[in-house]
């Protein structure tokens, strides 16, 4: 079975075949950084406008690449949300071109469902229960998928996503868009425990986030020592503020995340969504996984962040879980979906 995904939900075009719902045929993305980073974050309407000139190109480049003429897939896995709306209407309605002219099934898909899926692009699928960390730009949820493949939502953020907040940083920082790889380099050469930023744990028990008192903690903190970068002979290095920032960040993804997987007693932790990208979430995750004798499932870096093939997978799933049945051409974008999947 021969799946074509496309994906437009935020500042990425891409489009991707995947057989089976796991071998990866061909893989392109179109990355809009360059459009956006003068503005220090995604401009939704540009990004509609580029993913208008980029779609069709985009998804023909997918089909050379493996050497697929469009008669050959056998369905269409596109992106209906959550994501910003005009951007995703672009994926969406050439996706639904495409079904229609070729008399393709469509298959929508949740863009979250997406992300999860990821985590099992070089792995094999374990058996549920799981605990599923996601973890982008625009959400940071813990989710219990339970032995039938349902997924709950069982801990959200109030506020801030975690990627949210490493983009607000690195802005205030002056480190430009995107922000969470830059502060993911600097911190690499920073003392984490130079500076101590709030750890938002909330209530007992809680298995939500808040990361919205951690970027104010900086915000007060340049305030009060000024930047490198506006001239100020600074008393810390920017470094070690990075990494500080970054490990009140993590500290709370990890402890969260293992603590829903000892509350559901899973022996499956999948993490995913662009922040899985970080180099210090990936190495406490291992660590925290390895004592705890779970496994753990993570993205390679690439399918951490957006890209369709993981659109393809999570699309070949939900087809394969309703019997192959296609859903209506009718069907809307969906900027915010709750729950997630
Ligand atoms: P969503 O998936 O919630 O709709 P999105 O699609 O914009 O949001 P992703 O593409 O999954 O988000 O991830 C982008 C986010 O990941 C950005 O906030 C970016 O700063 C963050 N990110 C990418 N690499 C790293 C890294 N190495 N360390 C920390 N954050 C990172
Ligand atoms: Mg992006
Ligand atoms: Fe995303």
């Amino acid at each position: 079975m021969l799946i074509l995904g496309v994906e437009t939900s935020c500042d990425e075009t891409a489009a991707a075949l995947v057989r089976d719902g796991r071998h990866i045929v061909s893989d392109v993305v179109a990355s809009q950084i360059a459009v956006h980073s003068p503005y220090g974050g995604v401009v939704p309407e540009l990004a509609s406008r580029k993913h208008v000139e980029n779609i069709l190109p985009v998804i023909n480049e997918a089909l050379r690449a493996g050497g697929v003429a469009l008669r050959h897939v056998d369905a269409l896995a596109v992106t209906q949300g959550p994501g910003l709306i005009g951007a995703l209407l672009v994926g969406l309605s050439a996706a639904k071109g495409l079904a229609y002219a070729m008399k393709k099934p469509l298959i929508a898909v949740n863009h979250l469902e997406g992300h999860m899926e990821a985590a099992f692009v070089n792995a094999q699928r374990p058996d549920e229960p799981l605990v599923c960390l996601v973890v982008s730009g625009g959400h940071t949820a813990l989710y219990y998928v339970g032995a039938d493949g349902t997924a709950r939502c069982v801990g959200s953020t109030r506020d801030d996503a975690a990627g949210e907040a490493y983009d607000k940083v690195a802005k205030l920082l002056g480190l430009g868009y995107p922000g969470g790889v830059v502060i993911d380099r600097l911190a690499q050469n920073g003392n984490p425990s130079a500076f101590s930023f709030p750890k938002a744990h909330l209530e007992k028990g809680s298995l939500d986030f808040s990361f919205s008192g951690i970027k104010t903690a900086v915000a007060y903190f340049v305030k009060k020592h000024g930047l490198p970068s506006e001239g100020f002979t600074t008393p810390y290095r920017l470094e070690d503020l990075a990494a500080s920032f970054q490990e009140a960040v993590v500290g709370v993804l990890v402890e969260k995340t293992m603590a829903a997987v000892e509350r559901f007693q899973v022996r499956h932790v999948a993490v995913a969504g662009g922040v899985a990208a970080n180099s210090r979430l990936r190495a406490t995750l291992q660590e925290e996984a390895a004592y705890r004798r779970v496994n753990l499932y993570i993205p390679s870096i690439r399918y951490c962040t957006d890209n369709a093939v993981m659109i393809a997978m999570a699309g070949y799933r939900v087809w394969q879980r309703r019997g192959f049945a296609r859903d209506p051409l009718q069907l809307d974008a969906v900027s915010r979906w709750l729950n997630g999947a």
